[in-house]
């Protein structure tokens, strides 16, 4: 049995307790687990700071001097042991509440020591609790080590004085023990020789072991290197295998027909360049004879759906049917209307499938599809159920994608025998390094243009104070004959409490827009349907003037006439929902506004969301500051995708560069070795065949 996954419990120093703690609040099972448990960041220890030049502060410093005095009080969980420190420059007070004998017995006063932690300062009085203490004497006798790093920690392991300096022994006597050329290289010899990266061994003896800011750098990069690179890996062989071994429908009759119809009598409005760029892209994919899978992505409004009915023509001029999924079912009947509308006087049927379909219909739609008579169905998730089966599925198009999981994208695939093209569509503009990573085996188009005659859109931070501003927009829009949406957070955790919000706001609105002068619906992911489809429609008819709803109306909803959006507790929404849902107004020619209404409680991180809304417009630039703001794990739609996107130290709002090298490098191989079948790639098609076994996220991917 390798010596790397030896149980921690019996390397020198760790002991059942501390295994335990080591084993439930770190995950740190083996000395290979131990190893791979990297710091986070260094501290330079040649550095000594008077007291007198100490400020509270989140890193930790290191200062040099004499204990004043030292006493120990209170009993049992009270019990505690306050010590006096000096420098000569001032006194700093030491407290511990664990370890109290042990610390008792090695503190000598008067005897020089060096001391290292966490400044706080109680008012006035400087001070830490359980800082590492060592006789100064002792310090200078071991090989000097400027640099140390700093371990992740929770508040158990630092309650119970698993400390840095714990961390930093066991790490040491796990070095010791395993000598030296136990650790196997997981990168093959030609990727470090060319990006010049440390092996395996260096890496992460320098990480743990720094000797100078330099090794750790790069010892930094090759990890970060390394943990984008598996994912970009995945991905770059996916991307390959897909494109070589899956065949996909050759469209080739797209000249006839339906297409060129639509194109001469029904289309409302000319093409802009984007779409018609968009759509070369599609073309030229459908008629390769390789299998189609792409993204669309375009900021909210710049007509995406247009595309995907282009796209869908063109897969019943062929002779096949086409899907258009949508994550909501508000979206989906949007969609099935604007289908509708736009296909009138077309011999095109189109078929409505949700959760909330009957029984009745949803035998005649299961038949319909089997038989070929609905040659276009719009639906949700439910569109992914085994019932539904049909004759000749050529193209699926998947609208707001980053509600769909990866896995959920998979499954259409199983619809006909042979995949149908898939074309994905998103308006939330996310990072690009976060769509590298998400949609990194896609291929990409992007809408990067809007209709014209769309006025920006002016958006306004507002207090509750200012109430009565938002009030007058109201009136004096409606009294224009415009129509507005008042949006309030609902969110899981909490929601009877924002659910009372809601209707308290939907009261209020009432009061203040008096029946019968004035009409308000309010909708919310809780109605029945039918009651919910009432209120959707008094309102896109026109017949209501104001819309309160919760986030369901986020995605898609599209009222040209509507031209306030007033979002509630604005500083509780995500940088892209906020986004999303000002992308629900400016729809028509008409000057539109988005007032976000600040809650009293406003974070700082709050309000540098609400001034980045109020500031910018445009939707790449929010998702990038969404994403430094809130790091990428919090980023909309990236749960539900399964992917991993959180690391031990790279990070996509920081690392684009590393990103991007990694990616070159995956996709180059891929291109050259898809299988990894050359020697010189063994290396890698074990890494990824053992990463698919440990982890399900990634079985997912690929
Ligand atoms: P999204 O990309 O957010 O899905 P939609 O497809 O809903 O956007 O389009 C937004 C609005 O722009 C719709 O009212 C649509 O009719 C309109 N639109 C789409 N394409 C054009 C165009 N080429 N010229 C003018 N208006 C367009
Ligand atoms: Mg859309």
């Amino acid at each position: 049995m390798n010596i790397l996954y030896d149980d921690i419990q019996f390397l020198p120093g760790v002991g059942p307790k501390r295994a335990d703690l080591l084993k439930t609040e770190l995950n740190i099972f083996t000395i290979n687990d131990l190893i791979n448990f990297i710091p986070f960041r260094y501290i330079d220890r040649s550095k000594f700071y008077t007291i007198a030049e100490l400020v509270p502060a989140q890193a930790a410093v290191q200062i040099k001097g004499r204990f004043l005095r030292k006493q120990t009080s209170g009993i049992g969980a009270k019990a505690h042991l306050k010590a006096l420190f000096t420098d000569g420059t001032g006194t700093i007070e030491l407290t511990w509440f664990k370890g109290i004998k042990w610390v008792d017995s090695s503190i000598k006063i008067g005897v020089e020591y060096v001391v290292f932690g966490k400044v706080a300062d109680f008012h006035g009085i400087l001070s830490m609790t359980h800082p590492e203490i060592e006789e100064l004497q002792k310090f200078n006798s071991r090989p000097q080590q400027d640099f140390i790093g700093v371990y992740p920690a929770t508040e158990k392991t630092r309650k119970a004085n698993l400390n840095g300096k714990v961390m930093r022994s066991i790490v040491e006597s796990a070095f010791a023990k395993i000598g030296t050329n136990i650790l196997i290289e997981t990168l093959p010899h030609y990727i470090l020789q060319e990006l010049q990266l440390p092996n395996l061994e260096t890496t992460l003896r320098s990480l743990h072991m720094p000797t100078n800011l330099n090794l750790v750098s790069k010892a930094q990069f090759r990890i970060k290197f390394e943990e984008l690179f598996w994912i970009q890996l995945t991905l770059a062989i996916r991307k390959q295998n897909n494109n070589r071994t899956i065949k996909g429908f050759q469209f080739f009759r797209n000249n006839d027909n339906l297409l060129p119809t639509f194109y001469k009598k029904h289309l409302p409005f000319p093409l802009t360049n984007a779409q018609i760029r968009v759509m070369a892209d599609i073309r030229k994919d459908v008629e390769s004879g390789k299998h189609m899978n792409r993204l669309i992505q375009g900021d909210v409004g710049s007509g995406k759906t247009l595309v995907a009915v282009l796209a869908m023509l063109m897969a019943i001029d062929n002779g096949f049917q086409a899907c258009l999924m949508a994550p909501t079912e508000i979206l989906a009947q949007q969609h099935a209307q604007s289908l509708q509308n736009l296909l009138s006087d077309m011999p095109i049927n189109i078929a409505l499938l949700t959760g909330s379909t009957t029984k009745k219909v949803r035998a005649e739609i299961a038949e319909g599809l089997q038989n070929g008579t609905i040659n276009m169905i719009v639906g949700t998730h439910a569109l992914l159920e085994d019932t539904v089966q049909f004759q000749n599925i050529g193209l699926c198009v998947i609208d707001e994608q980053h509600r769909f999981g990866v896995a959920q994208r998979a499954k259409l695939w199983t619809k006909n025998s042979t995949q149908p093209h898939v074309l994905v569509m998103t308006a939330t503009p996310i990072p690009r390094t976060l769509a590298m990573t998400l949609y990194g085996d896609l291929d990409v188009s992007i809408i990067d243009e809007l209709p014209p005659g769309r006025k920006p859109i002016r958006t306004a931070m507002l207090r509750n104070s200012q109430r009565q501003k938002m009030y007058a927009l109201m009136r004096e829009q409606i009294a224009q004959g415009r129509q507005i949406y008042v949006v309030y957070p609902l969110i899981q955790e909490s929601e009877r409490l924002d659910f009372k919000n809601l209707e308290e706001g939907y009261q209020t609105i009432t009061q203040v827009f008096p029946a019968p002068q004035y009409k308000t619906v309010i909708v919310h992911g809780k109605m029945k349907p039918a009651e919910k489809n009432l209120a959707m429609q008094q309102f896109a008819s026109g017949e209501a003037q104001i819309m309160v709803a919760t986030t369901v109306i986020e995605v898609g909803v599209n009222v040209p006439n509507a031209t306030v959006m007033v979002i509630e507790s604005a500083e509780r929404f995500g940088l892209s929902q906020l986004h999303q849902l000002r992308g629900r107004v400016g729809r028509g020619g008409d000057l539109s506004f988005c007032i976000l209404m600040a809650g009293d409680k406003l974070s700082k991180d709050g309000e540098a969301r609400l001034n980045a809304m109020v500031e910018t417009t445009d939707g790449f630039q929010l998702a990038e500051m969404d994403m430094k703001l809130r790091g990428p794990g919090d980023i909309e739609g990236t749960q539900q995708s399964g992917l991993p996107i959180s690391f031990k130290l790279a990070n996509l709002a920081r690392d684009g560069q590393i990103l991007n090298i990694a990616r070159n490098m995956a996709f180059f191989i891929a291109e050259k070795d898809p299988t990894l079948s050359n020697q010189e790639n063994f290396l890698l098609k074990q890494g990824l065949e053992n990463r698919k076994k440990q982890n399900t996220s990634w079985r997912d991917i690929s």
